[in-house]
């Protein structure tokens, strides 16, 4: 670990002080040309006291302004002292989470997910431009079925066809058939520059793709391609539940990651997270953006300080060791949830060590789905999946409510021959399992 360790909260505090004070305070200096200044006074409390314990708060109400890449050449001086603590948390994500060598990374907190997505495919166009000349009709983005809609996006915003591998409807896997018939296909039609995005963690089941079957069949195929891998749900946790290093900068294919600390990191909204290998993002400088110290390679433009060093403050707070530990307690969960749905012989997805489990819907009626607030794969009454996400606040005692009430239920008494009352011991999980699993019966 080269960043990350656990702060006490006043080391915390100190540090963020220490960052503030490196910022310019508008109240201390007359700073005549930026349009920009503190929150305004006659809304927003300013009154140091009530501050001072509040470090996110106290630089909300500074609002520095974070506008380009903080990892690479200058920037506007004027947020020095916030900047700095963006950097050193890209570097703890780069390095110590994802496994990239020292300094060899450029990112910056994007504003969620899709912006970092879409980011990403714009830098490997621009780079297919550059440097092969390709046309657009020669690019194409290569994803699975499962994966999330902010790739649809980026086709259309980037004017780049799409290319959807189907997956398996059980495991919701990609195999290297689908895969090699889509890219064979592809190329059949000219594509010759493959951008992919492989999940790590989808939005909907919690599925990983195997990175191998995409570089492996890319290369068999002999064509041009970078992966960018899409961490947006799973990068603050598949690294933390898996001793695979294949979705991380250890794996040479990887060019650059998503992730966002605004779900698992409970964060406050706009705080994506991008990273790549160092010297790709200049494929995306606007040299026009003369106005900015720096210049931009970002798609953002402005953002707001406060929310890198609201996802700084988070992780240090926990350290590198109690984050493992966090994630292995909703893995519990999932694990305790998965047990009982077996029980009821419930079909359900959930991959390894994932915090999502996935109810195919001819087990929910949706008046149970409403209640308990899941989540279907398609809003048209089609579903044909719910959703559970495992976060913090969902304890194993509001998963058990719903669990009984889905024992009950006629969609799941119909399909399964229920085991006897003596065994639906939701309330004593510990019980239930010596009896029935520790004791081999
Ligand atoms: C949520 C999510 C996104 C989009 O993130 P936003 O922050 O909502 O823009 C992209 N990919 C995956 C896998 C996601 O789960």
């Amino acid at each position: 670990m080269q960043y990350w360790k656990k702060l006490t909260r006043s080391e915390i505090r100190n540090r963020v002080d220490e960052a503030l004070n490196h910022n310019i305070d508008y109240h201390e200096r007359s700073i005549l040309g930026i349009p920009a200044s503190h929150l305004d006074g006659n809304v927003f409390n300013k009154d140091a006291d009530s501050l001072d314990n509040a470090p996110f708060l106290k630089t909300m109400v500074a609002n520095p302004n974070h506008i380009g890449c903080h990892t690479m050449g200058e920037s506007e001086p004027f947020f020095a002292g916030t900047q700095k603590l963006e950097q050193e948390l890209i570097s703890i994500v780069a390095e110590d989470i994802l496994n990239c060598e020292s300094d060899k990374y450029d990112g910056y907190v994007a504003s969620g997910g899709t912006e970092a997505n879409i980011q990403a495919i714009w830098i490997y166009r621009n780079l297919f431009k550059k440097e092969f000349g390709a046309n657009y009709d020669e690019m194409c983005i290569l994803f699975s079925e499962d994966s999330h809609y902010s790739m649809h996006k980026a086709g259309n915003v980037l004017n780049l066809d799409i290319i959807t591998v189907p997956v398996t409807d059980n495991s919701r896997e990609i195999t290297r058939e689908t895969v090699k018939q889509q890219i064979e296909s592809a190329k059949a039609r000219g594509k010759k520059y493959f951008i992919v995005v492989a999940n790590m963690m989808t939005t909907m089941f919690g599925s990983v793709d195997d990175i191998n079957i995409y570089s492996e069949t890319l290369t068999n195929t002999g064509v041009e391609f970078r992966i960018h891998v899409d961490g947006a749900f799973g990068g603050f946790v598949y690294p933390f539940s898996t001793n695979s290093e294949a979705m991380t900068f250890a794996n040479p294919h990887v060019s650059s990651v998503t992730l966002d600390a605004h779900k698992m990191v409970q964060a406050p909204f706009g705080t994506g997270i991008f990273i790549a290998r160092k010297g790709l993002i200049d494929n995306v400088f606007t040299n026009e953006a003369q106005y900015v110290s720096g210049l931009d390679a970002t798609l953002i433009g402005s953002r707001s300080g406060a929310n890198a060093i609201a996802v700084w403050m988070i992780l240090q707070t926990y350290g590198p060791h109690d984050w493992f530990e966090k994630i292995h307690i909703l893995n519990h969960r999932s694990n305790w949830l998965c047990n009982q749905l077996k029980e009821a012989r419930v079909d359900f997805y959930r991959h390894p060590g994932s915090n999502i489990v996935t109810i195919r819907a001819k087990h929910v009626a949706k008046e149970l789905a409403h209640k308990y607030g899941l989540v279907p794969d398609q809003h048209n009454g089609n579903a044909q999946w719910y959703k559970i996400v495992i976060m913090e606040h969902v304890h194993i005692d509001h998963l058990i409510p719903f669990v009984e009430e889905l024992k009950q239920s006629e969609k799941v008494t119909n399909h399964s021959i229920l085991v006897t009352k003596k065994h639906r011991g939701t309330h004593f999980p510990f019980r239930f399992f010596r009896t029935r699993f520790f004791a081999g019966k």
